[in-house]
């Protein structure tokens, strides 16, 4: 009777609770609009800001009260409609969708009550110090040095740089509580913000003031054409302009630092004046990288213009972040690593997808055939393989909240899971390119069109037009539904002699899983090797004939270029008996 006995424990939480606070639907609104006036004290690490923000009820019943959730470290000044105060309540409120693992939530009681479509205009005023706090990540047992590399948001002296939501609500959000250690919350919740904000607007007026030389901002959206710096004695103030119209995928970002500027064709480098060697050698990779991308992926056609952008994070082990076909990373002098990170960023600065399977998967899809190009098939495949148990791992953690019927069915189509709409959809791009050929997906993605991609066979019918070929059951196992990965097995192999040293060898591959796929299948011989490719439904069995013109040695299934849960038995030895003399 465990189950029974938490129930009554949280049901007597809940009663205590409604008792002191508001019953609220979180995320009753959507945040359509942001005008802000954002002024940054760096040597203070403190953020302030004035503001007015619409929101718009998008639930079914009319609302009397709402919910505004800003980091932890900040605090609501003020909350105002129509120029007159609104009662509120300011709560910490557990959530990991910051890096402080908590938010300070303004639970507001409005004049009255919003009706389903209506909108409401709030006037707000907060402020506060955004420092480096990584307390969501060390809490749950990753060591504190770690931590700090992954959750580098903050405001300092020298380097400034602040995520949005996900890292730091700087800006404010509402959301229910999401849990690193509950499975992948937070990345629904913030995949759900995500997709309410997609057409929102948000433009935000940014202030600095410092010492000495006039530190430069970097945001990720449309700087604006305000632009002004001032100068009274030792201090500077600088006022940019950034907005985001609409926001889309974007997370908004801002970073200030005493950066230089390294602007090539096809890459703009803002990178601490120390470092120009490493900016340089990015540079040049981005300049070999280049012609490959162009050749795969067509002129650049993003939602506007979008030329790659390169900002260095002071912390040389900091995680990268990627924002758009923005980087935001240390600066490393290894060509090699350099390459494949521009090969990642130019694609995406090339080809724009609202769908992140499309563009996050093209992004890595095309380092590995990069990989391939430079160093051949099995580096790619082994470049691919690094993501293999990732991919696999989440196939099973998802085929069990399936079969507990919770959560959102995770198909390529709708995830918010990083390892299936990044890695698992390289795995589809690469088996796509296999089963279609290389000319035929370029000329498909050529004629991809990101506006035009609003049915969720789009896709298919473009690679189906240029292939000439059925992609029905593909796409309906790999990207329409979460079917789980293929397990395939050699069922059997039988070897017969013909006239000569020759051999007929029949293979029959079993794919016990519940994706089907063309894997390669191939015969090592005495001399020499053949391989075939052999389509093998889901949950069933297929067969493919092999001419060996000697004595057939082994046959191995699935080369690395099929994502499988289990890849043990994918060899066979044959043993031939000893001819009679
Ligand atoms: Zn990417």
């Amino acid at each position: 009777m465990k189950f029974l006995r938490v129930l009554f424990v949280l049901g007597g939480l809940l009663v205590h609770a409604c008792a002191h606070a508001y019953t609220i639907d979180r995320e009753a609104f959507s945040f359509t609009n942001y005008d802000l006036d954002v002024r940054i004290e760096p040597e203070q690490q403190r953020l302030a800001v004035r503001g007015k923000i619409t929101l718009r009820n998008d639930s079914k019943s009319p609302q009397k009260n709402l919910s505004l959730q800003i980091s932890s470290t900040l605090d609501w000044r003020s909350i105002q409609v129509d120029g007159k105060p609104v009662q509120f309540v300011s709560q910490p409120y557990t959530s990991d969708i910051d890096h402080t693992g908590a938010l300070s939530e303004a639970l507001v009681t409005l004049p009255s009550e919003v009706q389903p479509k209506a909108s409401i205009q709030l006037e707000i005023g907060y402020e506060g110090v955004i420092q480096l706090d990584a307390t969501r990540l060390t809490r749950i047992g990753v060591p504190a040095p770690v931590a700090a590399h992954s959750d580098w948001d903050q405001i300092g002296k020298t380097f400034t740089a602040v995520r949005g939501i996900g890292y730091v609500a700087w800006y404010p959000v509402a959301t229910e509580s999401a849990n690193l250690s509950e499975g992948n919350s937070v990345f629904e919740t913030v995949a759900r913000w995500k997709a309410r904000e997609v057409g929102a607007q948000l433009k935000i007026k940014l202030s600095h003031s410092g010492e000495g030389t006039p530190a430069i901002p970097v945001c990720n959206g449309e700087v604006g054409s305000l632009r002004s710096s001032q100068q009274t004695g030792k201090t500077y103030e600088s006022v940019n302009e950034c907005t985001f119209l609409p926001l889309g995928e974007t997370v908004p970002l801002f970073v200030i630092g005493n950066f230089d500027n390294l602007e090539r064709p096809s890459v703009n480098i803002s990178l601490s004046p120390d470092h120009k060697k490493a900016a340089e050698s990015y540079a040049l990779a981005a300049q070999l990288a280049a012609p490959f991308v162009t050749d795969w992926f067509g002129a650049p056609r993003g939602r506007t213009e979008v030329k790659a952008e390169v900002v260095e994070l002071g912390d040389p082990e900091a995680a990268p972040y990627e924002s758009g076909s923005m980087l935001l990373t240390p600066l490393n002098a290894d060509l090699k690593l350099a390459q494949l990170m521009a090969v990642h960023q130019l694609t995406h600065s090339t080809l724009f997808s609202p769908r992140p399977w499309i563009y996050e998967g093209l992004a890595h899809f095309a380092q590995a055939v990069y990989l391939e190009r430079e160093n051949g098939r099995q580096a790619a495949l082994d470049f691919m393989g690094l993501h293999r148990i990732a991919v696999a791992e989440a196939e099973k953690a998802s085929a069990e909240t399936r079969a507990s019927n919770a959560g959102v069915t995770q198909s390529l189509m709708n995830t918010s899971i990083e390892e299936f709409y990044r890695s698992k959809a390289m795995y589809v791009w690469w088996m796509l390119r296999d089963i279609v050929g290389e000319s035929a997906l370029k000329q498909a993605l050529a004629a991809y069109r990101a506006d035009a991609d609003r049915t969720p066979d789009y896709l298919q019918r473009l690679i189906e037009a240029q292939a000439k070929r059925d992609l029905e059951t593909f796409f309906a196992d790999w990207v329409y539904h979460d079917r789980g990965l293929p397990d395939f097995h050699i069922g059997s192999v039988y070897p017969r002699e013909m006239l000569g040293n020759n051999y007929v060898v029949t293979v029959t591959v079993e794919n016990s899983g519940g994706a089907g796929a063309e894997v390669p299948v191939t015969l090592t011989m005495e001399q020499g090797q053949v391989t075939k490719r052999l389509e093998v439904a889901a949950k069933s069995q297929a067969t493919v004939r092999f001419e060996a013109a000697s004595v057939p040695q082994e046959i191995s299934v699935n080369d690395g270029s099929v994502p499988e849960s289990d890849t043990s038995n994918h060899v066979y030895k044959i043993e031939i008996p000893a001819k009679k003399k």
